[in-house]
């Protein structure tokens, strides 16, 4: 089975992607978490794209689509959720033909986690990342247990440079034009969900696996 999850940054993508694929055993594709580890590895995609992600600004269609493709081709006989990704039209259309290409297969299901601006801002000036092993926190729905510190392996917790207020509503801009056009091309395919992605994660998750089921 192919997944799309889509919404806006700070929707909680990345939380229902883990728990979709904990119960599955499918693959989390994340563009964003792979993109942030090239930056920090300084690889030459890393160096790349450093100034896109920096700024809130999506990274080229063709740098997205070849990253794709290689972890496609290097997955394609297994469950794939993807998240945060496609965030363009030409990325949803790219993405049909890696799978068509490479595997004969389509999308079976979109999920839209919705989620208003003001609270997308809420949430994502609480965030903070375990700068060790990535464990995402907020400072209001779910604080870690000391000041500053991973609960579990004690590392210093960061706040992302695109989760700054000026960047998150630049960030929200972005998301907003680019993928209204994403939205439609699976509506058309009938394949697009929505779910209320203001709810806490685990009612998020009852309904994503209503879905899954269905
Ligand atoms: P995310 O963690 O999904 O919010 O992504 C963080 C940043 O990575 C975005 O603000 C973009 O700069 C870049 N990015 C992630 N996924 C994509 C994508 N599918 N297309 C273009 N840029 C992306």
């Amino acid at each position: 089975m192919k997944i799309v999850l889509i919404g806006p940054p700070g929707s909680g993508k990345g939380t229902q992607a883990e728990l979709v694929c904990n119960k599955t055993g499918f693959l989390h594709y994340s563009t964003g978490d792979h993109f942030r580890a090239h930056i920090i590895q300084k690889s030459p995609l890393g160096i790349k794209i450093e100034e896109y992600v920096t700024k809130g600004l999506l990274v080229p269609d063709e740098i997205v689509l070849e990253v794709t493709d290689e972890f496609i081709k290097e997955n394609n006989n297994k469950g794939i959720v993807f998240d945060g990704f496609p965030r363009t039209l030409t990325q949803a259309e790219g993405l049909d033909n890696i799978l068509r290409n490479r595997m004969n297969q389509l999308i079976d299901l979109v999920v839209f986690i919705k989620l208003s601006q003001e609270e997308v801002i809420k949430r994502l000036s609480a965030r903070r990342v375990c700068a060790n092993c990535g464990t995402i926190y907020n400072l209001i729905s779910h604080p870690p247990k000391f000041n500053g510190k991973c609960d579990n392996c004690e590392g210093r917790l960061y706040q992302r440079n695109d989760d700054k207020p000026e960047t998150i509503i630049k960030r929200f801009r972005v998301y907003e034009q680019s993928l209204e056009p994403v939205l439609d091309y699976y509506r058309k395919q009938q394949k697009l969900q929505v779910v209320n992605g203001a709810l806490a994660p685990d009612k998020v998750f009852e309904q994503i696996k209503g879905l899954l089921s269905g």
